[in-house]
């Protein structure tokens, strides 16, 4: 009889026919069988009575910037923040200094990150100049999709944003164009850069300190007007079109519209599901977030949104800054830095909502995994099934997981103020990538475990598609 690297013993597995009592198998990196109670032999054993097996989360949105800003976190310590959060696979946002927008600064972010990396990593790289070689080089540099944002570079910030930041349409339609040459999908940050101006020139005079100006500023018809130019583009584009961080009922009611007219995904985020505009009140400039976490209208609409299947995917667009960089920021709501860090609020999270009743546990293993492997081309990822990669969680649905400044481990623990004393029904209590157990309520990896995900059907060689 063959030996297996591990065998998980006891958990109730979540595969694809629905929750199994299954022990799972491991060897070589990879699910090598699911078994019945007590088969087989392993070298090593681990006891997962009471718990539930879960691929690991694939967080398709998130903001290291690595090698630049280390002063908001590193690739080490970000990835680490993850793993504990129950994710095993994380996709970067080409957003650093410089705008990761060739193959040559593709290639010097997947290097710096394979080197730190605790868990797995995909790279979005900015269509950057839109030349097809240049596009081209980058897909087959192993990227996982390609980023833009409909609105301008932030002030001061053009070198991050180059080849980034599209607010002409009609470099959006050629951006658009570009990506669906490779195949590749397209994640496009959505507002209108127009609607904006007109927004923020409209509270001049008012007081901007107050965080009640972030959501006047970017109120939703600009999401939604960006929303649906960008569908309506690709009708002729027939671009694998990805909508990031959807936050309102107007734009869920265009995504509806839009249904069947060309291959579109939404996404939405934990903050934007779990927090309305009250509990940003609360935590301030700590909770400015673009676009901005609206009202409870918005929020039921997102929830009905992702059970009707327009919205298919949850991620974190974790974003780290400094405690300092937040507060010199909130004399003006409408400049200061925005993002919140996820990497430990996005499985809890949705652990949590599964317990309320808002959505069932397979739905939380579609929306963090399934999902994300079907619409980004890993087949080997997402679900628990024999020849998978083993990127799995345990996670314990009668804990509890309390969030404060001494529980998180992302570096943007002194700027969670959004989550600070929330607790989640639900519990990550062993993330594993690659077979290797890296969380267990401790870290147990070492920078570098995480591997380079690039997706199926692309060879270093490949120069064309
Ligand atoms: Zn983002």
């Amino acid at each position: 009889m063959a030996e297996y690297d591990t065998i998980i013993r006891n958990a109730i597995v979540m595969a694809p026919s629905g929750a199994q009592p299954l022990d799972v198998a491991i060897s070589d990196r990879r699910i090598a069988a699911l078994l019945p109670r007590r088969e087989g032999i392993a070298r090593q054993a681990i006891d997962a009575s009471g718990k539930h097996l879960l691929p690991g989360a694939i967080d398709i949105h998130f903001h290291i910037r690595a090698p630049a800003y280390p002063d908001r976190g590193t690739v080490d310590s970000e990835t680490r923040a993850a793993a504990a959060g129950g994710i095993t696979t994380l996709f970067e946002m080409p957003i650093s200094k410089p705008c990761c927008n060739t193959a040559e600064r593709v290639e010097i972010r997947r290097a710096h990150f394979a080197e730190h990396a605790h868990i797995n990593f995909g790279l979005y790289a900015a269509p950057g100049d839109l030349t097809e070689a240049s596009v081209a080089a980058m897909a087959a540099a192993g990227i996982v999709g390609f980023k833009i944002f409909t609105t301008p570079a932030p002030e001061g910030r053009d070198d991050e944003f180059f080849g980034l930041s599209f607010p002409d349409e009609a470099d959006q339609m050629r951006a658009l164009k570009a990506a669906a040459a490779t195949g590749l999908p397209i994640v496009v940050h959505a507002e209108s850069a127009q609607l904006l101006a007109r927004a923020e020139a409209d509270l001049e005079g008012t007081d901007l300190g107050n965080i009640d100006a972030h959501l006047a500023s970017r109120p939703a018809i600009c999401e939604a007007v960006a929303v649906a130019k960008l569908l309506t583009m690709n009708i002729e584009a027939r671009a694998k079109l990805h909508i990031a961080h959807v936050t309102s009922a107007l734009t869920v009611s265009v995504l509806r519209r839009f249904a069947g007219t060309s291959d579109f995904s939404a996404e939405t985020c934990p903050h934007y599901l779990l927090r309305t505009h009250d509990d940003v009140r609360s935590a301030g400039v700590f909770a400015k977030i673009n676009p901005p976490v609206r009202l409870k209208a918005d929020q039921d609409a997102l929830w009905q949104a992702i059970a009707d299947g327009v919205i298919t995917h949850v991620t974190t667009d974790h974003a780290a800054f400094s405690r300092a960089e937040k507060l010199a920021g909130s004399k003006n709501m409408v400049t200061a830095p925005p993002g919140s860090p996820g990497s430990e609020i996005l499985v809890p999270g949705m652990l949590d909502a599964a317990a309320r009743g808002r959505i069932t546990l397979e739905q939380v293993v579609a929306l963090l995994s399934g999902n994300a492997a079907d619409r980004f081309g890993l087949p080997n990822k997402g679900r628990i099934e024999v020849g998978a990669d083993a990127d799995l969680i345990l996670v314990d649905l009668d804990g509890k997981t309390s969030i404060g400044p001494d529980t998180l481990l992302t570096f943007a623990r002194d700027v969670a103020q959004l989550y600070y004393g929330a607790e989640f029904s639900g519990r990550v209590t062993r993330t594993i990538v690659g077979g290797q157990t890296v969380y267990d309520g401790a870290v147990q990896s070492h920078p570098g475990w995480g591997a380079y995900v690039r997706p199926a059907g692309r060879s270093t060689t490949e120069t064309t598609s």
